[in-house]
């Protein structure tokens, strides 16, 4: 073997990576964390408004469970929800323990039937929560971490994964937990970092692990036009009103994020007006938009929808196994079904540090590496995404979806571009944030997740 074997390889430093790495690490596991990047190319690090968690006097689990289920539309894989709401709790205690200052109050959002939202600031809890972590990360002396190393490829070494490929060479590992977010960057109007482009998917499923939901991409409805900037529902909760180029409401600004956005897709440009709210409740926000050249006291602030948060991934099961011995993925880059076909807001920091943990804590189960690896194979090349890709992505597989735009995109040389496409082919139907011109209800026939292995067609398959 070339370089030193770790215990557990962690690829990914955004919220599930971290906590799978501090995780392993207290355990006593030797622990590398690689990035792509930096912190802040995370979508972590952008996250806003906050992590939900039944921790009110007035909340249980089983009501956040009864919230995600129906955002989901019967497709949340029960099981997963149970473990997001029973040890959603502690894992927010955890936090608080740690030193992240919440706000005293719980906020209360879209789909959420009790305060159950911790958040920093307003709008700063990806950032005050990942440094944290990151902070406590880079004092552990059991975690090295290697920053601006983009992982390009899987060892697999007879059916077992044995560590990962980069452009410096292999990294060898007992187990490899993959937590590499999502893919909303492949959209080129997103929120996410650009370099989230569903790498975790690209190189897992050539590594044999199963790909589900790819359909289900969650569009976030009021982003600054022409920024990746993220105008939090939270806005208008408070009342700020969408409106259009004459100034005139057309839409519930508090229905479901996708009916916002299909609304404002289907009727052209529009602006929120945040001149009625009080601003001071968002301090940094208003600065954000200041910085981009609109005074939101006078004016209405153009916005769009964007791509958001990627509910597909890689399946796993419970414990973030998926279906490739020694390789864990946890996070946005997961399929655990926890999210159905719509997610509820604010579960995915959750979902972060739940499965997060529980990748590392089954990772340390995984067997010694064998004494004689054998030859290794070279290291893929780079997977780049165009300006123009992301374009065509968001053409042909955007809000409102047409077959025909589809199947030309089902055809891209990008595999994570052409997957999309194949699942909301086969998805002839709509739920949730998938929606398409010619099937504009949801089906009970498609009551189920899409599941590609490898070598075999898309089928549907039911989680409990
Ligand atoms: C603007 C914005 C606001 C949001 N607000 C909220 C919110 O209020 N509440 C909430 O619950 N969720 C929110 N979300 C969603 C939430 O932030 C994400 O789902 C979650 O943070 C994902 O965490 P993660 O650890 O899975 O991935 P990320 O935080 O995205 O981290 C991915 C990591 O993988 C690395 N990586 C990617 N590819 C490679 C590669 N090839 N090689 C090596 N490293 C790689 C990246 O560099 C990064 O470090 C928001 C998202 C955005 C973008």
């Amino acid at each position: 073997m070339s370089s030193t074997p770790y215990d557990v390889l962690v690829v990914g430093s955004g919220a599930a990576g971290l906590t799978a790495a501090l995780t392993a690490a207290e355990h006593g596991a030797s622990v590398l964390m690689l990035t792509k990047g930096h912190a802040p190319d995370s979508s972590s690090w952008h996250a806003q408004g906050g992590i939900a968690g039944a921790i009110g006097d007035d909340d249980t689990a089983e009501l956040h469970a009864i919230d995600t289920e129906r955002a989901g539309r019967e497709l949340c894989r029960q099981s997963a929800v149970r473990v997001l709401v029973e040890e959603g709790p502690e894992r927010v205690r955890e936090l608080m323990a740690f030193g992240v200052p919440f706000d005293p109050e719980l906020n209360l959002e879209g789909g959420h039937s009790r305060r159950r939202v911790s958040s920093v600031d307003g709008a700063h809890t990806g950032w005050a929560i990942t440094s944290l972590l990151g902070r406590r990360a880079a004092a552990t002396d059991g975690i090295a971490v290697r920053e601006a190393t983009a992982v390009r490829g899987l060892l697999i070494v007879g059916g077992r994964c044995l560590g990962a490929l980069t452009p410096d060479g292999p990294i060898f590992a007992r187990a490899t937990i993959l937590a590499m977010g999502g893919a909303a960057a492949l959209w080129s109007r997103s929120t996410n970092p650009e370099g989230q482009i569903g790498d975790a998917v690209a190189i897992g499923a050539v590594a044999g692990a199963a790909i589900a939901d790819m359909e289900f991409m969650q569009f976030h409805p009021t982003v600054l036009e022409g920024s990746r900037l993220l105008l939090t529902e939270a806005l208008r909760g408070d009342g700020a009103k969408l409106i259009d180029e004459k100034g005139e409401r057309f839409v519930d600004e508090l229905a479901p994020r996708d009916e916002v956005s299909r609304a404002i897709v289907r009727h052209g440009r529009c602006f929120l007006d945040l001149r009625s709210i009080d601003r001071d409740r968002f301090p940094g926000l208003m600065i954000e938009i200041e910085k981009s050249g609109y005074d939101p006291a006078l004016v209405p602030i153009p916005v769009s929808p964007a791509a958001h948060y990627t509910i597909g991934g890689i399946v796993t099961d419970l414990d973030a196994l998926t279906d490739v011995p020694g390789l864990y993925a946890a996070g946005e880059c997961a399929a655990t079904g926890v999210h159905g076909a719509n997610r509820l807001a604010s579960n995915s920091l959750l979902e972060c540090l739940v499965f997060g943990r529980r990748a590392a804590l089954a990772a340390l189960g995984e067997p010694p590496l064998p004494a004689q690896i054998g030859d290794v194979p070279p290291t893929p090349p780079e997977r780049v995404a165009s300006q123009e890709l992301r374009e065509q992505v968001w053409l042909q597989a955007g809000v409102i979806r047409d077959p025909g735009d589809l199947a030309v995109l089902a055809t891209s040389h990008d595999p994570v571009a052409a997957m999309v496409a194949r699942f909301a082919i086969a998805r002839a139907e709509s739920r949730g944030v998938h929606y398409r011109t010619d099937a504009p209800i949801a089906n009970p026939v498609f009551e189920g997740h899409f599941v590609l292995r490898p070598g075999q067609g898309l089928i549907l398959e039911q989680w409990t």
